[in-house]
């Protein structure tokens, strides 16, 4: 079965943060592709006013098109209703046959018990937890512990009883944030080596982020 890594995310921008890691997913657990997904309306970001959907896919779009194992979904700019990470996969495993891997940082995964029936992702994708941000392989251990009881650890990798798993993958730490790059274009600061130049110029042709 083909391996398929699944990177979902706000992407207001995407920056290398988030392709390096995509990157390094795919070497380490010999993908076939990665696919990053933009999410429509994410339930847990309703702060600040997200991009529109069509600009943060197309931003997507333009960092990935020189790599050949990367690619963009829209499928969850063309569902209504807030985008639940689980009715994405369950939409994907309709479609295909592919062994999907569900790819988050680990400031997201110490937050996974408020997703909508997180319980449910792990038995629709392996889920690979990547560090981001304080904290490292201990704190996934104790929070899988405390979230899936059930899950049996074994070299590092927790095993739930329907088949698939839960893992810990470190890539190279790259302090790049979302919201740092946003900050830096609205107090007219470079964002030059934190995104991809075909970002950085979309950025500017549309005035994103300056107020
Ligand atoms: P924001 O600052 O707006 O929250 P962000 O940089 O955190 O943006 P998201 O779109 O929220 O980007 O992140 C999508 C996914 O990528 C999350 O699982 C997050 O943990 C992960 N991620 C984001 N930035 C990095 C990074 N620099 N290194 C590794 N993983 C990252
Ligand atoms: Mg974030």
């Amino acid at each position: 079965m083909e391996r398929v890594g699944l990177l979902g995310g706000t992407f207001d921008p995407i920056h290398l943060g988030h392709l390096r890691a995509g990157l390094e997913v795919y070497e380490k657990l010999a993908l076939s592709k990665l696919v990053f997904i933009p999410a429509g309306t994410p339930p847990h970001k309703k702060r600040r006013p997200l991009s529109p959907f069509s600009l943060r896919y197309e931003m997507t779009k333009l960092a990935i098109k020189d790599t050949p194992y990367f690619e963009v979904s829209d499928i969850e700019g063309r569902r209504q209703g807030p985008s639940y990470s689980v009715l994405t996969l369950e939409e994907l495993k309709t479609v295909s046959k592919y062994e999907f891997f569900f790819i988050l940082g680990l400031d997201a995964y110490l937050e996974f018990d408020i997703w909508y029936q997180y319980q449910r992702i792990p038995e629709l994708a392996h889920v690979v937890v990547i560090n981001r941000g304080p904290g490292g392989q201990k704190e996934f251990f104790e929070k899988t512990r405390k979230i899936f009881p059930q899950a049996q650890e074994k070299e590092g990798i927790f095993h739930l009883p329907k088949g698939k798993s839960l893992r810990f993958l470190p890539v190279t730490r790259l302090d790049i944030s979302s919201t740092m790059i946003r900050e830096a274009v609205k107090t007219r600061k470079s964002i030059q080596f934190l995104v991809p130049e075909s970002v950085r110029e979309f950025i500017a042709l549309h005035k994103l982020y300056l107020d």
